[in-house]
């Protein structure tokens, strides 16, 4: 019998050791669960929410699943989107995988669309892109990749800590702290960038697809063709035809191609003009790294100088 009440003893001792210990180990309840789509919108949301307690950033896409234009949300990345206090989004039919969605009717979730401060003035789009980008309130259709120019992620990380600022009041200032500190190193980008193209001789280049359009208006660059309107489609036979007119008539000083796509199109147009080939990567997809879009830029700096400066063109 007293052997029996020591056992007893020694499980509900153990019992309250094991229950104590698992209550500390469980992770801080957070007070805000963002989810950002994609990531070009996650490096930006890290960014400006960075140290600030109880903010828990997820990324919706992942990288593996490709470039935002031709992917779709799997099971678990809409119960990732149930679960959310704020979406932060880019807006401008760049997320066709949330259309429909029926977690963006809920009356909680906050949603901040950041592209919603890019100046898009000149940057509407053809109807061959329309299958690709929806149109927006006004009925017309936008360019969404306002990111890739550096001008613009400035804009954009501002007003997005001035939305976190008015959803968690307590913390308004780190995170406006945040995006200053965001924003001293993204100048330093858009000062480099603005020095390497004003002094470029040939500033006409053939891009992958429409992504570097706010760059070329922001910087001084004209795109002279593109060599897929509908990113994911490849272009047709007449269309190559034409890109390959284009570029012998224009003279652009390279042909761009991405990361993430085929460079076949590209190679053959280089080979039938003489034009070369550098790649330029818009961060649709990439390392699951806060200072993913930094690094991405710094790169591209470096290509469009060896494309603009060290080529020439011919
Ligand atoms: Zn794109």
């Amino acid at each position: 019998m007293q052997a029996l009440l020591s056992i007893t003893l020694i499980l509900c001792f153990l019992y309250i050791l094991f229950a104590g210990c698992t209550r500390t180990q469980k992770p801080a309840q957070a007070r805000l669960t963002v989810v950002a789509t994609v990531l070009p919108i996650w490096t930006i949301t890290e960014q400006v929410t960075r140290g600030i307690p109880g903010v828990d950033v997820k990324l919706l896409i992942l990288p593996n699943q490709g470039s935002p234009h031709d992917i779709s949300m799997t099971v678990a990345q809409g119960a990732m989107l149930e679960k959310a206090d704020v979406l932060v989004m880019n807006g401008l039919g760049l997320e066709r995988f949330l259309e429909n969605n029926p977690a963006l009717k809920s009356q909680s979730l906050q949603i901040i669309r950041v592209a919603s401060v890019v100046d898009t003035s000149g940057l509407s789009i053809g109807t061959e892109f329309q299958t690709a980008h929806e149109s927006d309130h006004e009925g017309f259709t936008v360019n969404p990749h306002g990111w890739v120019s550096p001008r613009q992620e400035i804009v954009m990380t501002r007003w997005l800590a001035d939305q976190f600022a008015l959803l968690d009041p307590t913390f308004a200032e780190q995170y406006r702290l945040n995006a200053e500190r965001y924003v001293i190193r993204l100048d330093s980008l858009n000062f480099r960038f603005q020095g390497l193209i004003q002094q470029a001789p040939n500033k006409r280049i053939v891009t992958f697809h429409r992504a570097f359009d706010y760059l070329a208006r922001d910087y001084g660059l004209e795109v002279v063709a593109v060599i897929e309107n509908d990113p994911g489609l490849a272009p047709s036979a007449r269309h190559l035809a034409e890109l390959i007119q284009t570029i012998r008539e224009s003279r652009p000083v390279a042909i761009f191609t991405e990361p993430y796509y085929p460079d076949n199109v590209a190679q053959t147009a280089s080979a039938e003009t003489g034009v070369p080939v550098f790649v330029l990567d818009p961060l649709e997809t990439g390392p699951v790294d806060p200072e993913a879009y930094l690094q991405a830029m710094w790169s591209n700096l470096q290509t469009l100088g060896m494309a603009l400066l060290v080529n020439r063109g011919r």
